[in-house]
């Protein structure tokens, strides 16, 4: 455990192995000192500007300088990061930048820093959160299978204690700060976690134990539907991308209410614990991370999870389908038609686009007790190539549309919305069931993809996020290693905050 403390400390004093300092982008690609730079580097008895000009240090984000106090600072070493012009030095800048940090710490134990001053006054809670969140989601480790602390290209973190001085800055609003973003971290880690675990530890059975885990410690409603209740309740879409595996599927609904009689959000996120392809088995490198494909499942965990440690004053409806797409010898073969929960019919053209038969069952379920609105996240495509840092939304309503993308812009787990023309349905149309899951013509594409979710959706305002593109790197970068991200589990919990603000209940 990593723990973060408002300390009215002193610069030059502050005992730590690191102590970390933020230095802004200035004019002419020179870097001005930020809160507590200039002190230290009179401790240290260094020109600070020229020093890190020398070694081009101009302030970006992502610039750093270390070097040994020697014993004229209370800490053993200090590092200098960018966190660019400081009118731009808001939260977003703070928190990637605390993330790059992060690559830094080494050995330490202990670390003090300060936070950029440049938007204060009113923002020392957002820029401490954004501090919290970054550092830890840089400091990031997935260990659960390490059994060696050192081995080549990997250490385990040190870490354990970091203090935020905070002289100049109002000390409740950071401490408040530094506790929203420790809880927004380990949401995002926690999905981490769960995606990253091995597949054979994340079974439909496996996530459904962790849900009930859930569900325990936070007070949620919880049930989970194994395969007799799943034939008796028509989830044709979830059965029929389970019968290929050993390991059967599941439906879990979890359920928090913490907005009265007010309205009740709906959310729903794939859940393939490992997608093979099925019959249409998948060729490429694609299918080593495709442990992946319970990211969307997993991120819906978590922002119930949040919404019940932040308390928010909602209402929410989750049902999570779990199920393993697998080429036993039972699998669903292309050409089966399967009838949805709902009873509606889908011809399998492809079983490699197995993920949207389960939403599809998930969508019209929880469709059926109208919710105020319905989103799902799936990791369906690669989001029409926006590529790793953004995930896409479609739907039925651009307004809800709008304050998404908003929320992942606040939140630092940004989006983009895509459209989804109606024409296009033409192409879902199947010689024998009501609709096919792949297009007839063209290339299966994330709108393609949204277009057949979207039959599923009952007229209910509905959001569909294709996470396909951000949940998982299969190249590290920008701060993150190889693996899960978390992503979009901080923009959708932000976006569920902002809704229970315009739906007081
Ligand atoms: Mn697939
Ligand atoms: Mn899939």
């Amino acid at each position: 455990m990593i723990g973060f403390e408002a300390v009215p400390g002193s610069v030059p004093q502050a005992p730590a192995d690191l102590l970390i300092l933020p230095c802004y982008a200035g004019p002419d690609s020179r870097p001005e000192p930020g809160r507590g730079a200039a002190e230290a580097a009179g401790a240290l008895g260094i020109d600070l500007v020229a020093t890190l000009t020398a070694h081009g240090f101009a302030g970006q984000i992502g610039d750093t300088f270390a070097t040994l106090s020697l014993g004229r600072l209370g800490a053993a070493s200090v590092l200098f990061a960018g966190v660019g012009p400081r009118e731009q030095a808001g939260p977003g800048a703070v928190r990637q930048a605390a993330m790059l940090a992060a690559a830094h710490l080494a050995g330490s134990v202990r670390v003090a820093v300060t936070l950029p001053d440049a938007i204060r006054p009113e923002n020392d809670h957002q820029a401490a959160a954004a501090f919290a969140e970054g550092l830890l989601l840089g400091a990031y480790q997935y260990d659960r299978y390490r059994r060696d602390p050192v081995m080549p290209g990997w250490r385990r973190t040190a870490l354990a204690r970091v203090e935020v001085l905070t002289a100049g800055s109002d000390q409740a609003a950071v401490a408040g700060g530094l506790r929203r973003g420790e809880r927004l971290a380990a949401l995002t880690n926690w999905v981490r976690d769960l995606v990253n675990a091995s597949p054979s530890d994340t079974t439909p059975d496996d996530l459904a134990a962790e849900a009930r885990l859930l569900a325990g410690e936070h007070g949620l409603a919880c049930s989970v539907l194994t395969v007799p209740e799943l034939t008796a309740g028509g989830f044709g879409g979830i059965l029929g991308v389970g019968q290929g595996s050993r390991n059967e599927p599941r439906l879990v609904e979890l359920a928090y209410r913490g907005g009265g009689d007010g309205p009740v959000i709906g959310l729903t996120g794939k859940g393939i614990t490992f997608d093979s392809g099925g019959l249409n088995l998948k060729r490429t490198s694609e299918i080593e991370w495709m442990k992946s494909d319970m990211a969307g499942a997993a991120t819906i965990m978590a922002v119930l999870r949040g919404a019940a440690e932040f308390g928010l004053p909602v209402n929410i409806d989750a049902v999570l389908p779990f199920a393993e797409n697998m080429p036993g010898g039972a699998a669903q073969r292309p050409g089966d038609v399967i009838t949805h929960r709902g009873g509606k019919t889908s011809e399998i053209r492809d079983t490699d686009s197995e993920g949207r038969l389960i939403v599809a069952d998930a969508l019209a379920y929880l469709a059926e007790r109208k919710p105020a609105v319905l989103v799902d996240v799936a990791t369906l495509t690669d989001a029409a190539g926006l590529g790793e840092a953004l995930w896409a939304v479609l739907g039925t309503d651009d307004q809800l549309i709008s304050e998404l993308v908003e929320a992942g812009r606040e939140a630092g787990d940004p989006g983009w919305q895509l459209p989804l023309p109606l024409a296009y349905r033409r192409y879902l149309a199947s010689a024998v069931a009501d609709i096919r899951n792949t297009p007839s013509e063209g290339a299966d594409t994330t709108v393609m993809a949204a277009m057949y979710l979207r039959e599923f959706a009952g007229g209910v305002p509905w959001m569909h996020i294709d996470n396909g593109s951000t949940a998982y790197l299969e190249r590290p970068g920008d701060g993150w290693p190889e693996g899960a991200t978390g992503s979009p589990v901080r923009a959708l919990l932000r976006w569920v905050e902002r809704w229970a603000e315009q739906h007081p209940a």
